[in-house]
């Protein structure tokens, strides 16, 4: 899931805020009876966190590649069409209905507040997102493929794959182009998209219409000039990318690369990414990161 699902997720579960959790069960071994008779203060969204804050602490839930959930409010779904499948990892029940977390990691966090723990300028789609910040951060990394960087949790918290090919395609941007060689204005107006077509994907997913109204990702033929498109896994998170080699000028040597299939086993096992070599999310106050590896990863 990426951002904007997340932040979705975050508005659908607000009716249990303010409520006690009167149940718990679950196949996750971090302690989740620790819930039970808890009362849920407050639900927020960073990037792809989903962080429920209880009393002393707070439980972080990351959907990783394969993560779901549900919930009822008085008997009704307010969650809508994802999949779900497998024992679930956490079941909260409250007086008014229940959440369902399936295949998500869990993680507690002990503090009263953790909203400050995290730095919302990086989130996507938080009020205080910084696209002057990011476009800084950006320049700190240009040896690095620009679609490696746009997956990047410290600068663009909430970008996933499908939010990064579908910027990549609509400002007309190689995603093999390194960072350090996109002008100025190309990557403002890389910035820039990133948060315009976050907020379309949250108002797409709203109305389950995401899928049909994506231009690159998974697609077949150019919606622009009606040519190929192309998928290659590349890149040092060894993520695989959709583009239009005409529209986005991606060099002809580039489309000889392995195919996804050959290339995908290696690209992470290799070495190393530049990405797990520096550090994880900035927390503010000085505060221990809550961002692990895996976060720098991505998930649709
Ligand atoms: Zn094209």
């Amino acid at each position: 899931m990426e951002g904007p699902s997340i932040h979705l997720a975050a508005e659908q579960l607000r009716p249990f805020v303010g409520r006690r959790v009167t149940r718990v069960s679950g196949n996750s071994r971090i302690g989740i009876q620790r819930f039970r008779g808890k009362t849920l203060k407050d639900i927020f969204a960073w990037g792809k966190h989903l962080v429920f804050q209880f009393d002393t602490f707070a439980l972080r839930v990351h959907f990783m590649l394969w993560g779901t959930f549900a919930a009822t409010v008085k008997g009704t779904s307010v969650t809508g069409d994802y999949r779900r499948s497998g024992p679930p990892r956490l079941v909260l029940d409250f007086a008014n209905g229940e959440i369902t977390i399936w295949s998500a990691s869990l993680k507690l966090i002990e503090d009263a507040d953790a909203r400050c723990d995290y730095d919302f300028t990086a989130d996507i789609m938080s009020g205080q997102w910084d696209p002057k910040a990011a476009f800084r951060k950006v320049r700190a990394f240009p040896r690095e493929e620009i679609a490696d960087v746009l997956l990047d949790q410290t600068i663009f918290a909430g970008v996933g794959n499908i939010i990064k090919n579908e910027v990549l395609f609509r400002t007309r941007t190689s995603p093999f182009q390194r960072a350090g060689r996109i002008s100025d204005r190309q990557l403002r107006a890389i910035v820039a998209d990133a948060r315009v077509f976050s907020m379309r994907f949250l108002e797409l997913r709203r109305v389950f219409a995401l899928r049909k109204n994506l231009e690159i990702y998974r697609r077949s033929t150019c919606p622009n000039c009606g040519g190929k498109v192309y998928r290659r896994v590349h890149g040092e998170r060894g993520r695989r990318s959709f583009f239009c080699a005409r529209c986005q000028k991606v060099p002809k040597g580039r489309l000889a690369i392995p195919a996804d299939a050959t290339f995908r086993a290696g690209a992470r096992a290799r070495r190393p990414s530049a990405a797990s070599r520096r550090s994880t999310t900035s927390p503010r106050n000085g505060r221990q990161a809550v961002s692990p590896r895996s976060d720098r990863r991505d998930s649709s």
